[in-house]
């Protein structure tokens, strides 16, 4: 059988550019990128497998959203208030889907696909369908 997640199609058939799951971690972490909900958005696209789930370990979207303290440079983990208010602005904005949750981020078809041939499960949500 062959995998329907291994096709880039969106709806209409409209246009579509592939982007750096690498530089979508980067900006993920990076506060000069802008809002945390389009940080969360870009954690989601560039940790998501080919289902659109983006599986993060306990505590690591808190890193990911972190910031340098001020006086000493280091770098903060963001508290589980910010990280959840920042999912809720993300999911309100369509940049994630409603079952997203700190722990997977699910990326909406009609936003972002991944043509791979991994994994069509997630620890969080369990198998999925295309
Ligand atoms: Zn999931």
């Amino acid at each position: 059988m062959k995998n329907p997640n291994s096709r880039i199609t969106f709806p209409g058939d409209g246009p579509w550019v592939a982007v750096s799951q690498h530089k979508m971690q980067k900006w993920a972490t990076d506060e000069g990128t802008g809002p945390l909900a389009i940080r969360v958005m870009f954690a989601a696209i560039g940790h998501q497998n080919s289902t659109g789930h983006a599986e993060l370990a306990k505590g690591e979207l808190c890193r990911i959203l972190g910031r340098a303290d001020k006086e000493t440079g280091r770098l903060e983990p963001a508290g589980s208030d910010t990280v959840s208010r920042a999912i809720r602005n993300a999911k309100a904005s369509g940049f994630i889907a409603p079952e997203s949750g700190a722990r997977c981020l699910v990326v909406p078809r009609w936003v972002a696909i991944k043509r791979a041939r991994d994994a069509w499960t997630c620890r969080v949500h369990g198998p999925q369908v295309a």
